[in-house]
């Protein structure tokens, strides 16, 4: 098939998902996104607008900076104004508001914090500055865990003294769990199941929780919405990978087997929603002496977020980021009340930044 009949039938086949979509009569449809990009894309291409009352998009717990628990903050503040450890962060991490401050204040305060594009970068600024102590701030979920692995493997076998890492690492599946009554089906996050294989959705399809994996682009993301909504109308639970391009039934299992043989499954806190069992990774214990908490002894931290931000109900898709009191008032991109509105990946931010406001 050429390129011009092959981009001709993929037009057309968006065309009709949008048609479905459009003309859905079937019941109520709750679907939730469980994936940051998903978020921001679906808002950027203008997705929800066509969409009828019917079909209810709802943001899920897809975003990693916004699921980082406040007390994960006030440990790396800990961390940069306590021990004189220099922080590097992925830069979105910076100004999301601890209990009383941020990264971004402490380094106007004279904290170090350095912006870095992977773990690799900096296990490198370690490697470059023997006379610090090099924390990074680990989150993110399956698509990053292994990436922070390879660096703390390689600090090992370096044998780097001065870099350690801060894990706030999270798992999907025990959100799929907590999440599973406030959905009807679940939009996949692509990314996460390229690395995870498809079996646990599959085994939540045979439990009655139903959802499908999408990709990224205009034409993935309807398609999968139309084949989710139309399957949906017929009653039964299931499961559809509708990006099979990328996401394979059996994941990518070295890298599963990469973070298996150094990590292991702790509870974990998520912002607003609270504590879910076993789904957090923490290094095991060969592997400590990279472990921050341990390294520098850091006391259990509470952390409190402000009264008026509701990320927590955000996040289970209880309340639009426009049911907010502070939203696009107190509450900006510029000004950043709350991690919704920090992230690149928040709902909030995709809220404010494509019409919601
Ligand atoms: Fe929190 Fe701001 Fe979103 Fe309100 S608008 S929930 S304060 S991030």
């Amino acid at each position: 098939m050429s390129s011009q009949n092959a981009d001709t039938n993929k037009r057309s086949a968006t065309q009709s998902a949008l048609e479905i979509l459009k003309n859905y009569k079937g019941p109520s449809v709750r679907i939730m996104e469980v994936c940051g990009t998903h978020t921001h894309e679906i808002f950027r291409l203008g997705i929800r607008k066509v969409l009828p009352p019917s079909i209810r998009l709802i943001s899920g717990p897809g975003c990693p900076v916004c699921v980082t628990p406040v007390s994960f903050i006030d440990e790396a503040l800990l961390l940069a104004l306590e021990h004189g450890c220099t922080i590097c962060t992925f830069g979105d991490l910076v100004r999301v508001p601890g209990t009383t401050s941020s990264l971004q204040k402490a380094r106007g305060a004279g904290a170090k914090v350095q912006v870095v594009y992977s773990p690799q970068d900096a296990a490198e600024y370690a490697k470059a500055h023997p006379e610090e102590q090099v924390v990074f701030l680990s989150v993110g979920f399956e698509t990053t865990t292994p990436s922070v692995c390879i660096a703390v493997k390689t600090a090992a076998e370096e044998k780097l003294p001065n870099f350690s890492v801060l894990t706030a690492n999270k798992t999907m599946p025990g959100a799929y769990e907590a999440m599973k009554d406030s959905t009807d089906l679940f939009l996949y996050p692509g990314h996460v199941h390229a690395i995870i294989g498809t079996s646990i959705c599959e085994e939540l399809a045979v439990r009655g929780v139903s959802g499908i994996c999408a990709g990224f682009t205009a034409s993935e993301l309807v398609t999968a919405l139309a084949v989710g909504v139309t399957k949906f109308e017929r009653g039964e639970s299931f499961f559809v990978n509708c990006y099979p391009r990328v996401v394979r039934p059996e994941g990518q299992p070295a890298a599963v087997r990469l973070v298996d043989s150094m990590m292991e499954p702790c509870d974990s806190e998520w912002r607003g929603i609270g504590e879910i069992p076993q789904s957090g990774m923490k290094l095991r214990d060969a592997y400590a002496a990279y472990d921050a908490r341990i390294k520098f002894r850091i006391p259990k931290v509470e952390g409190r977020s402000n009264p008026a931000c509701r990320c927590g109900d955000v996040l289970q898709g209880k309340c639009l980021p426009s049911d907010c009191k502070v939203f696009g008032k107190v509450c900006t991109p510029e000004h950043p009340v709350g991690a919704c509105m920090v992230s690149g990946e928040g709902a909030c931010s995709a809220f404010y930044l494509y019409g919601g406001k």
